[in-house]
């Protein structure tokens, strides 16, 4: 019995015409083990040879780098900074002048004279705001 690969026999290689794994004769080796140029038996053209399950192989491995990679890449934490910054460009229409007489609902876009632009993301309670800068988070009365 001759398990082993030689010239004239058949062997399973990736077709770079056909683009698909199929059935070709090997025309040269490369070692004992190794074909060199084998033939397709689907469209006879003479190319080397591809091994199917080595290319598959290093298909898998490239996904699992991908896949790592996104996963690390991923943000857990946003800072203060990152916030402000969606909220200001989410912003439509335009920025209230801060005063603690006027009175503030849930996305409303403040100018503070000293803490600059910022977007009221909770009412605290009846007279008290929680309001995002750019720095940082800061409670500001209003209603009063
Ligand atoms: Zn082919």
């Amino acid at each position: 019995m001759s398990a082993a690969i030689g010239v004239g026999k058949e062997i399973l290689s990736n077709c770079s015409k056909c683009k698909l794994i199929l059935a070709h004769i090997i025309v040269t080796m490369k070692s004992a083990t190794e074909p060199d140029k084998v033939q397709c038996k689907t469209c006879k053209s003479t190319q080397s040879f591809k091994d199917p399950s080595a290319k598959k192989k290093k298909a898998s491995v490239d996904r699992v780098i991908k896949s790592a990679k996104r996963a690390g890449s991923k943000k857990s934490t946003e800072t203060v900074g990152e916030l402000w910054n969606k909220a200001i460009n989410k912003m439509t229409g335009s920025s209230k002048e801060y005063s603690m007489k006027a009175s503030f609902a849930m996305g409303d876009v403040i100018d503070h004279p000293t803490f600059g632009q910022g977007v009221v993301e909770k009412l605290i309670d009846d007279n008290k705001i929680e309001v995002l800068f750019q720095d940082d988070f800061r409670t500001l009365l209003h209603k009063k």
